[in-house]
Protein backbone atom coordinates (compact mmCIF):
# COMPACT_ATOMS: atom_id res chain seq x y z
CA UNK A 1 0.00 0.00 0.00
CA UNK A 2 2.83 2.64 0.86
CA UNK A 3 5.23 3.52 -1.40
CA UNK A 4 8.32 5.12 -0.23
CA UNK A 5 9.19 7.64 -1.76
CA UNK A 6 12.24 7.92 -0.33
CA UNK A 7 11.58 11.69 1.37
CA UNK A 8 9.64 10.41 4.53
CA UNK A 9 11.22 8.71 7.43
CA UNK A 10 10.36 5.47 6.91
CA UNK A 11 9.35 4.50 9.96
CA UNK A 12 6.05 6.32 9.19
CA UNK A 13 5.36 3.15 6.76
CA UNK A 14 2.55 1.39 8.18
CA UNK A 15 2.66 -1.60 10.42
CA UNK A 16 6.19 -0.98 10.89
CA UNK A 17 6.85 -2.51 14.13
CA UNK A 18 7.55 0.15 17.26
CA UNK A 19 7.54 -0.48 21.13
CA UNK A 20 6.00 3.01 20.67
CA UNK A 21 1.75 3.42 22.36
CA UNK A 22 -0.79 5.76 21.19
CA UNK A 23 -2.37 8.92 23.32
CA UNK A 24 -5.30 5.97 23.43
CA UNK A 25 -2.31 3.00 25.09
CA UNK A 26 -2.66 0.77 21.52
CA UNK A 27 0.56 -0.26 19.70
CA UNK A 28 1.57 2.35 17.56
CA UNK A 29 1.53 1.09 13.68
CA UNK A 30 3.81 3.93 12.76
CA UNK A 31 6.01 6.27 14.46
CA UNK A 32 4.81 9.46 15.76
CA UNK A 33 6.40 12.62 16.05
CA UNK A 34 8.19 15.34 13.58
CA UNK A 35 8.79 13.68 10.50
CA UNK A 36 10.33 15.38 7.43
CA UNK A 37 8.11 14.92 4.15
CA UNK A 38 10.29 17.11 2.32
CA UNK A 39 12.98 19.62 1.97
CA UNK A 40 11.76 22.13 5.01
CA UNK A 41 8.42 20.59 4.89
CA UNK A 42 7.17 18.84 8.39
CA UNK A 43 4.23 16.43 9.49
CA UNK A 44 3.59 15.84 13.08
CA UNK A 45 2.41 12.57 13.36
CA UNK A 46 0.20 11.21 16.28
CA UNK A 47 -0.25 7.89 15.98
CA UNK A 48 -2.72 5.35 14.81
CA UNK A 49 -5.07 8.41 13.88
CA UNK A 50 -8.01 7.54 16.77
CA UNK A 51 -9.84 9.91 18.50
CA UNK A 52 -8.23 13.39 19.35
CA UNK A 53 -4.84 11.71 17.80
CA UNK A 54 -4.55 14.35 15.13
CA UNK A 55 -1.66 15.31 12.97
CA UNK A 56 -0.45 18.94 12.07
CA UNK A 57 2.79 19.99 9.59
CA UNK A 58 5.32 23.00 9.47
CA UNK A 59 5.94 24.88 6.06
CA UNK A 60 9.37 26.35 6.85
CA UNK A 61 11.45 28.67 4.79
CA UNK A 62 14.24 30.67 7.01
CA UNK A 63 13.00 32.42 9.83
CA UNK A 64 9.35 32.18 8.84
CA UNK A 65 7.37 29.07 9.65
CA UNK A 66 3.65 28.00 8.88
CA UNK A 67 2.07 25.71 11.47
CA UNK A 68 -0.75 24.05 9.51
CA UNK A 69 -3.41 22.98 12.52
CA UNK A 70 -2.55 23.28 16.54
CA UNK A 71 -4.05 20.29 18.88
CA UNK A 72 -6.65 19.14 20.58
CA UNK A 73 -5.27 20.38 24.01
CA UNK A 74 -2.68 22.50 25.47
CA UNK A 75 -0.29 19.92 26.50
CA UNK A 76 -0.32 17.80 23.48
CA UNK A 77 0.25 21.46 21.28
CA UNK A 78 3.15 22.30 23.76
CA UNK A 79 4.98 18.80 23.36
CA UNK A 80 4.65 19.16 19.05
CA UNK A 81 5.91 23.09 19.75
CA UNK A 82 8.55 22.06 21.95
CA UNK A 83 9.62 19.45 19.38
CA UNK A 84 9.55 21.61 16.54
CA UNK A 85 11.64 23.72 18.25
CA UNK A 86 14.27 21.35 18.92
CA UNK A 87 14.23 20.16 15.23
CA UNK A 88 15.12 24.16 14.33
CA UNK A 89 11.92 25.08 13.53
CA UNK A 90 10.98 28.82 13.88
CA UNK A 91 8.22 29.77 15.97
CA UNK A 92 5.68 29.86 13.38
CA UNK A 93 4.26 33.55 12.61
CA UNK A 94 1.07 32.24 10.72
CA UNK A 95 -1.21 29.36 11.62
CA UNK A 96 -3.75 27.91 9.81
CA UNK A 97 -6.95 25.94 11.09
CA UNK A 98 -8.02 23.33 8.69
CA UNK A 99 -11.42 23.03 9.72
CA UNK A 100 -13.33 23.60 13.20
CA UNK A 101 -13.04 20.20 15.44
CA UNK A 102 -11.21 21.23 18.60
CA UNK A 103 -8.44 18.58 17.76
CA UNK A 104 -7.33 21.20 15.09
CA UNK A 105 -7.62 24.29 16.40
CA UNK A 106 -7.82 23.92 20.59
CA UNK A 107 -4.34 24.61 20.81
CA UNK A 108 -4.06 28.22 19.03
CA UNK A 109 -3.68 30.09 22.38
CA UNK A 110 0.16 28.86 22.57
CA UNK A 111 0.69 31.00 19.34
CA UNK A 112 -2.22 33.66 19.75
CA UNK A 113 0.39 36.34 18.51
CA UNK A 114 0.54 34.70 15.30
CA UNK A 115 -1.40 35.17 12.38
CA UNK A 116 -4.05 32.58 12.15
CA UNK A 117 -6.00 31.57 9.23
CA UNK A 118 -9.29 29.42 8.38
CA UNK A 119 -11.75 29.76 6.05
CA UNK A 120 -15.41 31.79 6.67
CA UNK A 121 -17.17 28.22 7.12
CA UNK A 122 -14.69 27.07 9.57
CA UNK A 123 -14.81 30.15 11.65
CA UNK A 124 -18.20 29.96 11.77
CA UNK A 125 -18.95 26.52 13.79
CA UNK A 126 -15.80 27.03 15.99
CA UNK A 127 -17.61 29.69 17.26
CA UNK A 128 -20.49 27.18 18.58
CA UNK A 129 -18.00 24.84 19.85
CA UNK A 130 -17.12 25.49 23.22
CA UNK A 131 -14.35 23.27 25.10
CA UNK A 132 -16.79 23.87 28.47
CA UNK A 133 -19.07 21.51 26.76
CA UNK A 134 -15.73 18.67 26.02
CA UNK A 135 -14.88 19.38 29.56
CA UNK A 136 -18.89 18.41 31.13
CA UNK A 137 -18.33 15.32 28.78
CA UNK A 138 -14.80 14.37 29.58
CA UNK A 139 -16.07 14.47 33.77
CA UNK A 140 -18.85 12.05 32.52
CA UNK A 141 -16.06 10.06 30.68
CA UNK A 142 -13.96 10.12 33.37
CA UNK A 143 -16.91 8.28 35.89
CA UNK A 144 -17.24 6.33 32.67
CA UNK A 145 -13.99 5.41 32.46
CA UNK A 146 -13.94 3.88 36.25
CA UNK A 147 -17.44 1.86 36.23
CA UNK A 148 -16.51 0.71 32.89
CA UNK A 149 -13.30 -0.82 34.13
CA UNK A 150 -14.96 -2.62 37.12
CA UNK A 151 -14.75 -6.49 36.53
CA UNK A 152 -18.54 -6.82 35.43
CA UNK A 153 -19.71 -9.29 32.70
CA UNK A 154 -21.60 -6.40 30.82
CA UNK A 155 -21.34 -3.11 30.01
CA UNK A 156 -22.37 -0.35 32.12
CA UNK A 157 -25.04 2.13 30.55
CA UNK A 158 -25.66 6.00 31.29
CA UNK A 159 -29.05 7.25 30.43
CA UNK A 160 -29.21 11.04 29.57
CA UNK A 161 -32.17 11.88 28.41
CA UNK A 162 -33.24 12.14 24.80
CA UNK A 163 -30.07 10.04 23.91
CA UNK A 164 -29.60 6.14 23.82
CA UNK A 165 -27.71 4.56 26.78
CA UNK A 166 -24.13 5.58 26.38
CA UNK A 167 -21.71 2.73 27.04
CA UNK A 168 -19.61 3.88 29.74
CA UNK A 169 -16.96 2.09 29.29
CA UNK A 170 -15.98 3.16 25.85
CA UNK A 171 -17.01 6.88 26.76
CA UNK A 172 -14.25 6.50 29.25
CA UNK A 173 -12.10 5.26 26.68
CA UNK A 174 -12.23 8.41 24.10
CA UNK A 175 -11.70 10.90 26.67
CA UNK A 176 -9.52 10.15 29.24
CA UNK A 177 -5.93 11.14 27.42
CA UNK A 178 -7.27 14.51 26.78
CA UNK A 179 -7.11 17.61 29.37
CA UNK A 180 -9.30 20.53 28.02
CA UNK A 181 -8.52 22.43 31.14
CA UNK A 182 -6.86 26.19 31.09
CA UNK A 183 -8.60 26.69 26.84
CA UNK A 184 -9.68 29.78 26.49
CA UNK A 185 -11.02 29.65 22.83
CA UNK A 186 -8.92 31.53 19.77
CA UNK A 187 -10.51 31.81 17.01
CA UNK A 188 -8.83 32.36 13.50
CA UNK A 189 -8.48 36.45 12.99
CA UNK A 190 -7.96 36.16 9.27
CA UNK A 191 -10.92 34.53 7.30
CA UNK A 192 -11.00 33.24 3.42
CA UNK A 193 -13.63 31.96 0.75
CA UNK A 194 -12.61 29.32 -1.31
CA UNK A 195 -8.79 30.21 -1.96
CA UNK A 196 -6.07 32.32 -0.79
CA UNK A 197 -2.41 32.11 -0.94
CA UNK A 198 -0.12 32.98 1.62
CA UNK A 199 3.70 33.51 1.94
CA UNK A 200 5.97 31.69 3.79
CA UNK A 201 9.75 33.16 3.52
CA UNK A 202 10.04 33.21 -0.53
CA UNK A 203 7.44 30.09 -0.80
CA UNK A 204 4.19 29.89 -1.44
CA UNK A 205 1.25 27.87 -0.01
CA UNK A 206 -2.34 27.42 -1.14
CA UNK A 207 -4.98 27.02 1.18
CA UNK A 208 -7.99 25.72 -0.86
CA UNK A 209 -11.52 25.33 0.92
CA UNK A 210 -12.89 21.79 -0.30
CA UNK A 211 -15.69 21.46 1.97
CA UNK A 212 -18.16 20.82 2.36
CA UNK A 213 -16.66 16.83 3.31
CA UNK A 214 -15.90 15.69 6.83
CA UNK A 215 -17.22 19.57 8.13
CA UNK A 216 -18.50 22.38 6.24
CA UNK A 217 -15.65 24.69 6.07
CA UNK A 218 -12.81 21.46 5.05
CA UNK A 219 -9.65 23.32 3.50
CA UNK A 220 -6.07 21.63 2.30
CA UNK A 221 -2.74 23.86 2.64
CA UNK A 222 -0.96 22.79 -0.96
CA UNK A 223 2.56 23.41 -1.25
CA UNK A 224 3.15 23.22 -4.83
CA UNK A 225 7.05 23.82 -4.48
CA UNK A 226 7.50 20.20 -2.82
CA UNK A 227 4.61 18.77 -3.68
CA UNK A 228 2.94 18.46 -0.30
CA UNK A 229 -0.44 18.19 0.47
CA UNK A 230 -1.73 18.67 3.67
CA UNK A 231 -5.28 17.52 3.64
CA UNK A 232 -6.39 17.94 7.40
CA UNK A 233 -9.36 15.71 7.87
CA UNK A 234 -10.73 15.65 4.48
CA UNK A 235 -7.96 12.11 4.48
CA UNK A 236 -7.96 9.96 6.81
CA UNK A 237 -5.56 6.85 6.36
CA UNK A 238 -5.67 3.32 8.32
CA UNK A 239 -8.40 4.64 10.05
CA UNK A 240 -12.51 4.68 8.90
CA UNK A 241 -13.55 8.65 8.23
CA UNK A 242 -16.39 10.21 10.12
CA UNK A 243 -18.60 12.90 8.22
CA UNK A 244 -20.24 15.67 9.98
CA UNK A 245 -21.69 17.45 6.96
CA UNK A 246 -20.77 15.67 3.49
CA UNK A 247 -23.19 14.34 1.47
CA UNK A 248 -21.13 11.79 0.77
CA UNK A 249 -21.37 13.18 -2.86
CA UNK A 250 -19.86 16.19 -2.03
CA UNK A 251 -17.01 14.45 0.40
CA UNK A 252 -16.00 12.82 -3.07
CA UNK A 253 -15.97 15.86 -5.10
CA UNK A 254 -12.98 16.95 -2.33
CA UNK A 255 -11.42 13.69 -3.07
CA UNK A 256 -11.50 14.41 -6.89
CA UNK A 257 -10.31 18.16 -5.93
CA UNK A 258 -6.95 16.74 -3.86
CA UNK A 259 -6.46 13.62 -6.23
CA UNK A 260 -6.02 16.35 -9.03
CA UNK A 261 -3.15 18.26 -7.46
CA UNK A 262 -1.32 15.39 -8.24
CA UNK A 263 0.83 15.72 -4.89
CA UNK A 264 3.63 13.12 -4.34
CA UNK A 265 2.82 13.34 -0.78
CA UNK A 266 -0.57 13.49 1.26
CA UNK A 267 -0.50 14.34 5.07
CA UNK A 268 -3.73 13.04 6.39
CA UNK A 269 -5.59 14.56 9.28
CA UNK A 270 -5.69 11.16 11.06
CA UNK A 271 -2.96 8.04 10.39
CA UNK A 272 -0.05 7.83 8.71
CA UNK A 273 1.31 10.11 5.17
CA UNK A 274 0.52 8.63 2.09
CA UNK A 275 0.54 8.85 -1.77
CA UNK A 276 -1.81 9.44 -4.20
CA UNK A 277 -3.15 5.24 -4.07
CA UNK A 278 -4.38 5.73 -0.40
CA UNK A 279 -6.60 8.47 -1.25
CA UNK A 280 -7.60 6.57 -4.38
CA UNK A 281 -8.33 4.22 -1.47
CA UNK A 282 -10.22 6.14 0.12
CA UNK A 283 -12.58 7.40 -2.50
CA UNK A 284 -13.60 4.04 -3.14
CA UNK A 285 -14.90 3.53 0.14
CA UNK A 286 -16.86 6.23 -0.39
CA UNK A 287 -18.43 5.01 -3.50
CA UNK A 288 -19.07 1.69 -1.92
CA UNK A 289 -20.65 3.43 0.76
CA UNK A 290 -22.96 5.65 -1.67
CA UNK A 291 -23.69 2.04 -3.67
CA UNK A 292 -24.02 -0.18 -0.53
CA UNK A 293 -25.07 2.33 1.80
CA UNK A 294 -26.95 5.32 0.57
CA UNK A 295 -28.93 2.89 -1.37
CA UNK A 296 -30.80 2.12 1.29
CA UNK A 297 -31.55 5.17 2.91
CA UNK A 298 -33.34 6.06 -0.55
CA UNK A 299 -34.97 3.09 0.08
CA UNK A 300 -36.37 3.95 3.60
CA UNK A 301 -33.82 1.50 5.73
CA UNK A 302 -32.42 3.93 9.00
CA UNK A 303 -28.95 4.53 9.23
CA UNK A 304 -28.66 2.18 11.98
CA UNK A 305 -30.06 -0.56 10.04
CA UNK A 306 -28.40 0.29 7.13
CA UNK A 307 -24.99 0.56 8.67
CA UNK A 308 -25.78 -3.17 10.33
CA UNK A 309 -26.74 -4.63 7.59
CA UNK A 310 -23.28 -3.70 5.74
CA UNK A 311 -21.14 -4.20 8.77
CA UNK A 312 -22.14 -7.34 10.54
CA UNK A 313 -22.55 -8.90 6.64
CA UNK A 314 -19.80 -11.60 5.74
CA UNK A 315 -18.87 -10.05 2.73
CA UNK A 316 -17.52 -6.78 4.85
CA UNK A 317 -14.59 -8.66 6.33
CA UNK A 318 -13.38 -9.33 2.59
CA UNK A 319 -13.68 -5.52 1.77
CA UNK A 320 -10.13 -3.72 1.81
CA UNK A 321 -11.37 -1.36 4.50
CA UNK A 322 -12.50 -3.78 6.97
CA UNK A 323 -9.27 -3.73 8.11
CA UNK A 324 -9.04 0.15 8.88
CA UNK A 325 -9.90 1.18 12.86
CA UNK A 326 -13.11 1.98 13.61
CA UNK A 327 -15.32 0.99 10.99
CA UNK A 328 -18.56 1.71 12.69
CA UNK A 329 -18.30 5.36 11.68
CA UNK A 330 -20.00 4.30 8.98
CA UNK A 331 -23.11 4.96 11.29
CA UNK A 332 -22.14 8.89 11.64
CA UNK A 333 -21.60 9.28 7.88
CA UNK A 334 -25.12 7.46 7.36
CA UNK A 335 -26.68 9.94 9.85
CA UNK A 336 -25.11 12.73 8.31
CA UNK A 337 -26.00 11.72 4.75
CA UNK A 338 -30.10 11.02 6.58
CA UNK A 339 -29.74 14.98 7.92
CA UNK A 340 -28.68 16.27 4.76
CA UNK A 341 -31.66 14.26 2.73
CA UNK A 342 -33.93 15.58 5.41
CA UNK A 343 -33.07 19.27 4.21
CA UNK A 344 -30.70 19.38 7.54
CA UNK A 345 -28.78 22.25 6.95
CA UNK A 346 -24.98 21.38 6.43
CA UNK A 347 -23.88 20.35 10.01
CA UNK A 348 -25.07 17.36 12.39
CA UNK A 349 -24.67 18.70 15.31
CA UNK A 350 -26.15 19.01 18.96
CA UNK A 351 -28.67 16.43 19.81
CA UNK A 352 -28.50 14.35 16.29
CA UNK A 353 -24.62 14.10 16.33
CA UNK A 354 -24.46 12.71 20.22
CA UNK A 355 -27.16 10.52 19.58
CA UNK A 356 -25.20 9.27 16.08
CA UNK A 357 -21.63 9.00 18.29
CA UNK A 358 -23.42 6.93 21.23
CA UNK A 359 -25.31 4.54 18.53
CA UNK A 360 -21.94 4.23 16.81
CA UNK A 361 -20.33 3.16 20.29
CA UNK A 362 -23.45 -0.17 20.39
CA UNK A 363 -22.43 -0.52 16.63
CA UNK A 364 -18.65 -0.64 17.38
CA UNK A 365 -19.23 -3.18 20.04
CA UNK A 366 -21.09 -5.92 18.10
CA UNK A 367 -19.05 -5.56 15.06
CA UNK A 368 -16.22 -6.64 17.33
CA UNK A 369 -18.03 -9.47 18.69
CA UNK A 370 -18.85 -10.12 15.10
CA UNK A 371 -15.23 -10.08 13.08
CA UNK A 372 -13.10 -9.75 16.53
CA UNK A 373 -11.06 -6.80 17.39
CA UNK A 374 -10.92 -5.74 13.86
CA UNK A 375 -13.19 -6.67 11.29
ZN1 LIG B 1 -9.53 15.50 13.32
Amino acid sequence: MWQDDGLVTTATKMNESTSERTLHGARAKYAGGLHSVAADTWAWLQPNGDLGESNAGFVVNGEHALLVDTLWDLKLTHRMLEAAERAGIPRPETVFNSHSDGDHYWGNQLLADAQIISSTNAKKLMRLDPPAEMRRMRTTGRIGGAIGSLPLPVIGTLRVRGLPSIPLREMGRMMMPFDWRGIELTLPNRTFDGRMEIAVGDRTVELIEVGPAHTQGDSVAWTPDVSVCFAADVLFIGCTPIMWAGPVESWIRALDRILALNAQTYVPGHGPVCGRDEVQLLRRYFEWVKSDGVSQLKNGVPPVKAARNLLLSDQFASLPWAGWDDPSRLLPILCTEQYVRDGGQGHLRGLGRSRAITQMQRVRVDVERRHGGHA
